[in-house]
């Protein structure tokens, strides 16, 4: 084994594998594999090699397409056969609901160019004559889906990276890792030491314990694993191989394996395997068999493909694999530490492992990933994944894998487990909520305790009408709203504000002044949008979104100059409300000696009060579209204002509203948020954030590619519609139809009671972007007349605000 090298892969999975190749081909030579015993002797050996291309996540999506289109590459290069068989494959759907969620998953495919087709029971039966249509509604075939052999793909990366210039040691463990201080590390094994540059934790069912030895707690949980496979059918022999089919219903995943049909099931009750540490001592070993457990997706399976009964059970496979609380890979650098990767958690390696070794590599070597990788981004997980939250999440994730996850469905794991001061009070209103990061926040609020449930729904759902109230609230007169759910920085230094100049694309505001500002990449691409709120000259509080606070901070880490500003996380320090509405200035009035006239407290201004008797940061400004106010107080104090607003809120029509009015108000103004209308794959002026680059600075990070996009201006623009829409809104990622084409995508969608119609946001090309007419969304499978806004549907001059 080399001594030394740019990059040390731990792990020779499937998953460690494709990262090695696809850094030979990214241009670095100088890597190693180090595996503990054979390639694939974690979760790889013993899959069952399934591979498609649909995912909830377009952009895991584009990933998964990527990885089947590899195979023939690899196969290429290495000569190893990756056993590849393209069957096709049959979604089999058992109610209406789960209709509707694969018009939708076919509709998301027509913009990503999957040729998904919708199928009649009569006509699935045709394709895979082993069901019973009488448990069917209909269906939808993918020609690109099928299996492949894991021996034969986890050798076609390896040799292929081999060719490249890789070296490959096994029957070597990785005992500790060692941080130097050139960055690297020194990499200890049980034969000997490496130093290296880079470490890639590509280590599987060990990752937590490589994590581990750098101090860090993946979040990551094995479940065990079963599928069975038949005995020889008659009704196999002499035909073409067997569609891969998924019965949504009966749980059950469902292909031809030689003359037999394998069915492995994710069953409700699933079980974890090694909780807290994986033994490294378990190779390639399966676990012992418990039948009793998947008998009722087995005997639902029987009843569904009647034909699999009467073929016996000639082999039963129980493995286990890993999983994240969200069932998405975790990939990227870690926070805090230098030069050290993770690609882990990858819980569909044949569909997956080749766009996650893409864009792992590419983030190494190029220093960015090239595509939009956020769904998988080990950054999007902050301290709350104990691994008691880990294990009720994954436990849920795994048992629900076959599960429709409706659009206002929250799942009940592991809560409430951060709450703010003031949740009993709410809860006591009747509120809703929902879990967003693991802090309960309100969604909406009901008349009474018993009507408190969200009953779940494609479309419009119980809590239209109550939505529709708290908007109208907001609107005439005044809502209160928790905003403890943001991301917030406090930021401070001689040299803060000509950091915050650097990193932020607009001007740094003056002192007692907001701005709102993107944050770029070096491609000129939006990686984060925030309010600045300026409190002294050498001192800011940076409000921005809470999931991504642990992707900010490696950013901001990466930018800091050595000295001269510290930047803090306080998210939960500072909890929030705001209020908003033409009457929030006469509510606050009352609680506040400083006045708040727009002339001595204008638009996007910002100071410290004493509201009532609580300190806290006020600043004008409101997501809602109306004069609004957000005050910012430390959680010892949220008790109290919260009542002195409540108190004060009977004179003027107080109401409280929660996080889908909100979401209603914004989409009504135009107002884009993060990982919706602001992801990496926009630049500012397709975000119509333009407004907010500002070119007179000489320097910040992304401008001369921003500035590129403002010449061009931009391949796409994000729109607004008005829908011709009865019962069902758009919800995000339907494809936006010009004149018998899809052309685009929507990003969010709500239904305006303002305005009283269905609106979306979603981006077109630029080409298309000031069309009269001819546009169309597809909601649920049905094309609706879309009207394009020249402006925002509610108050497009933005007075209102302003008065
Ligand atoms: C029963 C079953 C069926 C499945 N079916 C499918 C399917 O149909 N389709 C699909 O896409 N996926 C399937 N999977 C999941 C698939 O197996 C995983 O997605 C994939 O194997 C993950 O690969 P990996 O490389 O991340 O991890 P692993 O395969 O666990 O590889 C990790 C490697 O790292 C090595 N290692 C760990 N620690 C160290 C160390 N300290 N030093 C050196 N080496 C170390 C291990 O020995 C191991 O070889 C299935 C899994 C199971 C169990």
């Amino acid at each position: 084994m080399k001594s030394h090298a740019k990059v040390v892969v731990i792990g020779g999975g499937v998953v460690g594998a494709s990262v090695l190749y696809h850094l030979t081909k990214a241009g670095w030579k100088d890597v190693l594999l180090i595996e503990r015993a054979e390639l694939t002797s974690g979760s790889t050996w013993h899959a069952a090699g399934g591979m498609h291309t649909v995912n909830g996540d377009p952009n895991v999506a584009k990933l998964q397409q990527y990885t089947i289109q590899l195979y023939k590459e690899i196969e290429a290069i290495s000569g190893q056969s990756c056993g590849v068989h393209i069957t096709g494959g049959i979604m089999l759907a058992g109610t209406r609901e789960r209709l509707d969620w694969l018009k939708m998953a076919k509709a998301r495919g027509r913009y990503l160019g999957m040729e998904l087709e919708m199928l009649s029971v009569d006509e699935a039966e045709k394709l895979f004559p082993l069901m019973d249509k009488k448990h069917f509604v209909g269906a939808m075939y993918d020609p690109i889906e099928g299996h492949v052999d894991p021996y034969g793909v986890t050798h076609a990366y390896a040799k292929s990276a081999q060719i490249g210039g890789a070296e490959i040691v096994r029957q070597t463990r990785v005992t500790d890792l060692k941080p130097r201080t050139d960055g690297g590390w020194e990499v200890i094994t049980d034969h000997g030491n490496v130093v290296a540059e880079h470490v890639v934790n590509a280590a599987g069912l060990w990752a937590r314990e490589v994590g581990r030895m750098v101090g860090i707690e993946l979040p990551v949980l094995a479940m065990e694993h079963q599928y069975l496979i038949t005995g020889d059918m008659p009704e196999l022999a002499g035909k073409k191989e067997q569609l891969h089919a998924i019965d949504f219903e009966g749980e059950i995943y469902i292909r031809q394996e030689r003359a037999g049909m394998l069915m492995g099931t994710y069953e409700r009750a699933g079980v974890p395997w090694s909780e807290t540490a994986t033994p490294w001592d378990f190779g390639q070993d399966l676990l012992p068999n418990d039948l009793e457990r998947i008998a009722p997706s087995l005997e639902l399976g029987f009843q569904h493909f009647p034909a699999l009964e009467g073929a016996g059970i000639k082999k039963v496979v129980n493995g286990p694999f890993t999983f994240a609380p969200d069932g998405n890979p975790l990939i990227g650098p870690v926070r805090g530490l230098s030069n050290f990767w993770v690609a882990c958690g990858v819980m569909a390696g044949f569909s997956q492992g080749g766009g996650v070794g893409l864009a792992l590599s590419q983030w190494m070597v190029e220093g960015d990933p090239g595509a939009d990788i956020w769904g998988m981004d080990v950054a999007r997980y902050g301290d709350w994944t104990t691994l008691a939250y880990t294990n009720a999440k994954v436990r849920e994730n795994y048992s629900r894998r076959f599960s429709i996850r409706f659009p206002n469905e929250e799942l009940p794991a592991a809560r409430p487990l951060r709450t703010t001061p003031i949740y009993e009070k709410l809860l006591n209103a009747h509120a809703v909520f929902g879990d967003y990061c693991a802090l309960e926040h309100p969604l909406w609020f009901a008349p009474t305790a018993e009507e408190a449930v969200d009953k779940v729904s494609f479309r419009r759902s119980n809590a239209h009408p109550h939505v529709g109230l708290e908007c109208a609230a907001v609107r005439d007169a005044v809502g209160l709203l928790e905003i403890s759910n943001y991301g917030k920085f406090d930021v401070r230094g001689p040299a803060a504000a000509e950091w915050l100049s650097t990193v932020m694309a607009n001007a740094v505001p003056k002192v007692g002044r907001i701005a709102l500002t993107p944050m770029l990449n070096e491609r000129g691409k939006l990686i984060g949008d925030f309010t600045l709120c300026r409190l002294a000259p050498d001192h800011f509080f940076v409000v921005g979104t809470y999931a991504a606070e642990v992707f900010y901070m490696r950013w901001f880490e990466q930018h800091l100059p050595p000295q001269g500003v510290t930047v803090r996380p306080c998210a939960m320090e500072y909890v929030g409300l705001s209020v908003a509405g033409p009457k929030s200035r006469e509510l606050l009035q009352s609680l506040v000696r400083e006045d708040l006239s727009t002339a001595a407290f204008p638009f996007m201004s910002f100071r410290r009060m004493s509201v009532g008797m609580v300190p806290a940061y006020v600043g004008r400004v409101s997501f809602t579209g109306e004069l609004g106010y957000e005050l910012w107080v430390t959680t010892d104090y949220q008790r109290a204002l919260y009542d002195s607003l409540i108190a004060a809120g009977r004179e003027v029509g107080l109401k409280l509203f929660g996080g889908r009015a909100l979401n209603a108000l914004r989409i009504e103004k135009n107002f884009g948020t993060w990982a919706r209308e602001y992801r990496p794959i926009y630049g500012p002026f397709e975000a119509n954030l333009g407004r907010f680059v500002d070119f007179k600075k000489a320097h910040f990070i992304g401008r001369s590619a921003a500035l590129e996009e403002r010449d061009s201006g931009g391949a796409l623009r994000l729109v607004g519609f008005s829908i011709d829409a009865a019962d069902a809104d758009a919800l995000g990622d339907e494809p936006i139809w010009h004149d018998g084409h899809v052309v685009g995508w929507v990003t969010s969608g709500a239904f305006g009671h303002r305005v009283g119609a269905s609106l979306a946001l979603g981006y077109v090309p630029a080409a298309v972007a000031s069309a009269d007419g001819g546009f169309e969304i597809e909601i649920i499978g049905e094309r609706h007349r879309a009207t394009r806004l020249t402006g925002a549907a509610y108050d497009p001059t933005g007075a209102l605000m302003r008065t």
